[in-house]
């Protein structure tokens, strides 16, 4: 018998979201309303930020953020190199420069010795990225950006739940940003949310949100609403509908669920995987709790890591590289300049980088076929 395919990861969606939508499109209510409003709260609830604005994606959060803190031509914006594009191409649709650094070895995430060397005096803001859910160092870096008065807003799209010094992510910096994608912790096929303490920022977001009108639009269609509406500055159409709030809200009740089982498999993984030479399992410093969004493994050095994915593939189990540096790409080295050789451990990394099937639906079993796969891979 084959094996069925294991995939890297896998939305957990079970007939509690299907009903919760289905009930949605039945409901003569579609879009942004009850259910998102619910989804918000209860993500209030979870991570104890004061407001919360649902979106279609982290990628439009992480847009409006720095469109409310006024970032805009002529200003530089601090992002690591070692993530996705949504971190960079954000500042560079306000007109402002994207200025990458190095990560961490030891966490993937950004330097905060590479930050305080790449301030100018056009530095407004700093762009962390919790690389697969383990939280950056926030006070490192909180001290930096308050001694540069410097915003901060941190790219949480791995990082739902992830800790810093015991508490949620979401309360340190001006804003923080879930992802909402399907292979992120938890899912509602696109979508995101914006966490804040601060309450004009807040505002401000939500406007950003919806074409820069003063109030949420659902309320012109409600009883008690009006036809009236104003139009204040030149917004963005990122607001979230019912369908993908109640899906959000039924993901929310199974949050720790998912993270418990990741923490699980993530613990067996690096136990069996420490037997082998070579490798180097993901490690949790101790001021944070690790969700595991991504098990990102570095190979041997001078492994030769295209086979080893390919005989993966061929023992069925599916397998990815998380990062391509942004400094790699074409795009940002014919606009900004950058060029191979920038940023050495970002470079290092991801050239041994292996991530491997990770998601609450996997079970101990099949954590033991794929390291026993690998070894076999690292043995030939
Ligand atoms: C997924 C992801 C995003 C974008 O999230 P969307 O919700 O798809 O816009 C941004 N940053 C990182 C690091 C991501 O992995």
């Amino acid at each position: 018998m084959t094996r069925e395919f294991l995939p890297l990861c896998k939305p957990m969606i079970g007939e509690e979201e299907v009903t919760a939508a289905a009930e949605t499109l039945r409901s003569g209510w579609i879009t942004t309303g009850k259910a998102v409003a619910e989804f918000e709260e209860a993500v209030k609830r979870y991570t104890g930020a004061s407001h919360a604005i649902g979106l279609t994606s982290c990628t439009g959060g992480l847009h409006i953020a720095l469109a409310a803190l006024d970032i805009g031509p002529g200003d530089e914006v601090i992002v690591p190199t070692y993530t996705f594009a949504a971190c960079a191409h954000v500042v560079a649709w306000l007109g402002a420069k994207p200025v990458l650094v190095d990560v961490e070895r030891a966490t993937f995430n950004i330097d905060p010795e590479a930050i305080e060397a790449a301030i100018t005096p056009k530095t407004r803001a700093i762009m962390p990225v919790h690389f697969a859910g383990h939280a950056c160092d926030l006070d490192r870096i909180h001290a930096i950006a308050k001694q540069h008065k410097l915003r901060v807003v941190e790219d949480a799209a791995h990082a739902i739940g992830t800790t810093y010094k015991g508490q949620q992510i979401a309360t340190h910096s001006d804003a923080a940003i879930y992802s909402f994608y399907a292979t992120k912790t938890i899912t509602t096929a696109e979508g995101g949310m914006l966490v804040t303490d601060d309450e004009q920022l807040a505002k401000r977001c939500r406007r950003l949100s919806y074409f820069g009108v003063d109030k949420d639009a659902y309320n012109r269609y409600t009883e008690k609403g009006t036809w009236y509406y104003e139009i204040i500055e030149l917004g963005h159409k990122y607001n979230m509908d019912n369908i993908h709030g109640a899906i959000g809200c039924e993901q929310m009740r199974k949050l720790d669920a998912f993270i418990e089982k990741r923490r699980a498999l993530a613990t067996t993984y690096h136990e069996l995987l420490s037997t082998i030479d070579g490798v180097q399992v993901p490690r949790e410093q101790d001021y944070t709790r690790h969700t595991y969004h991504l098990y990102p493994l570095l190979l041997p050095r001078g492994c030769e890591r295209q086979s080893v994915v390919e005989a993966l593939r061929e023992a069925r189990i599916g397998t990815s590289v998380h990062y391509i540096p942004l400094h790699l790409h074409p795009y940002y080295q014919k606009t900004y300049g950058y060029a191979k050789g920038d940023f050495p451990v970002a470079e290092e990394l991801y050239e041994r980088e292996l991530s491997l099937p990770l998601y609450p639906g996997m079970d101990e079993e099949d954590v033991r076929y794929v390291v026993g796969k690998l070894k076999e891979c690292l043995r030939s």
